[in-house]
């Protein structure tokens, strides 16, 4: 097989980016493409938390100890303070509006858990869990990218051309306008469903959810809380300090159709203030921080709850990354390496991808 020439990635999230830089470490100088910018969605807005070994017993589990492997690699290469990358512990709480909660409690709170919470038990630690800031990580992994020779593109992917007579891909529609590709990764994340438009896919959807980072500085300490408010509904909160002085907060979920646009995507004023409100319910510092700001984004996944990652049946040059579902960033370096062996090598050489192979789904078009 010969690897192709012109490859054209398909958006830039955290697995465009991750494919674009690791193409980019064999040679390659790929096209990314992105309809507003490097991490402008999910990638850009999530908390950034990594585990090791969280994903142990499922098909995920090689690709996440590859990944987690990879971040501090990248870290060690590129810079930690420049990727927010940073070991850290993660604690189970229990913690609710109202009651006394002491009969869950088995360790003693960390100071800045003051409020109605009790530390239950201590689920990871600094070899196996850590975080990145998201946003950087994506944009610095683009940005190494172009600096060896990638092109970024502002612009809306809206169409692929196919070889009449193979069905294999010839270029890819930016704006209208036809770029030559002899290969194409769609990275499109929870915009999937627009490519079915074009060729036949397995179905992605994305499920929404709001955040805040607000003002506050607490040692890098994650807390899942079990949360029952007052009126007897249960959720998880989950508490990301990060360094520089911020605390990301996320865990509500919410319903809304996907827009076109990323930059349109915001959470409703009510779940801000919930989750502000319950911020202050597991610290006092967090109830009185400023709010630095409210998102909310949209995880892609698949129906099996496994990433797509391998070529698209019948579409020779085509290969698919996506339905990371809540591991995207955690996933994204293996990732980004396995589609990067599929490109140049013919085949992931670095990871079994039997597990992803999007042949495995039933594949549909959308009419349009
Ligand atoms: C609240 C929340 C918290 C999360 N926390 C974590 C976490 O702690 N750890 C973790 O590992 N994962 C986490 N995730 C999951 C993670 O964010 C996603 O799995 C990951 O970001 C998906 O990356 P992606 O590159 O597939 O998609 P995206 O980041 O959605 O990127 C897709 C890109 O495609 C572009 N695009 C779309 N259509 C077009 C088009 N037609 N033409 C050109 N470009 C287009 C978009 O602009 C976008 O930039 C979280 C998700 C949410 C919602």
């Amino acid at each position: 097989m010969t690897a192709p020439d012109r490859i054209v990635i398909c958006g830039a999230g955290a697995i465009g980016a991750a494919t674009a830089y690791f193409l980019t470490r064999r040679g390659a100088r790929p096209v990314l493409v992105d309809r507003a910018r490097p991490a402008a969605a999910a990638s850009g807005k999530a908390a950034g938390f990594l585990a090791l070994d969280w994903n142990t017993g499922t098909p995920l589990d090689g690709l996440a100890r590859e990944s987690f492997a990879l971040h501090r690699a990248l870290a060690d290469e590129l810079g930690a303070e420049r990727l927010g990358h940073r070991p850290m512990d993660a604690l189970m709480t229990a913690a609710a509006d109202a009651g006394d909660l002491e009969r869950y409690r088995r360790l003693p709170n960390p100071g800045w858990l003051d409020g109605n919470v009790v530390a239950h038990e201590v689920i990871g630690g600094p070899a196996t869990t850590a975080q990145v800031d998201p946003r950087a990580f994506t944009t610095t992994l683009a940005e190494e990218a172009v600096a060896a020779g990638a092109e970024l593109v502002t612009g809306v992917v809206d169409g692929l051309v196919l070889d009449e007579a193979s069905g294999a891909v010839r270029g890819v529609s930016i704006d209208g306008e036809v770029r030559d590709a002899d290969a194409v990764v769609l990275a499109l994340g929870p915009w999937t469903p627009q490519a079915q438009r074009w060729i036949p896919l397995p179905q992605v959807f994305g499920t929404k959810s709001a955040s805040v980072v607000l003002g506050a500085d607490a040692p890098a300490q994650a807390v899942f809380s079990e949360y029952v408010a007052g009126d007897g509904r249960r959720s998880t909160i989950e508490i990301y300090p990060r360094a520089g002085g911020t605390v990301y907060i996320s865990g509500h979920p919410e319903h809304g159709t996907l827009p076109d646009d990323p930059g349109e995507i915001a959470p409703t004023d009510a779940a801000v203030g919930e989750l502000r409100r319950i911020a202050g319910v597991h610290s006092a510092a967090l109830g009185d921080a400023e709010l630095v700001a409210a998102t909310a984004c949209y995880r892609p996944l698949t129906v099996d709850g496994v990433p797509l990652i391998g070529p698209v049946p019948g579409v020779p040059g085509a290969i698919i990354a996506t339905g990371h579902a809540s591991w995207g960033i955690l996933n994204s370096p293996a990732t980004g390496r396995m589609v990067s062996e599929m490109l140049l090598d013919g085949r992931s050489t670095s990871l079994d991808a039997t597990p992803f192979d999007p042949a495995r789904l039933p594949a549909g078009r959308i009419a349009g």
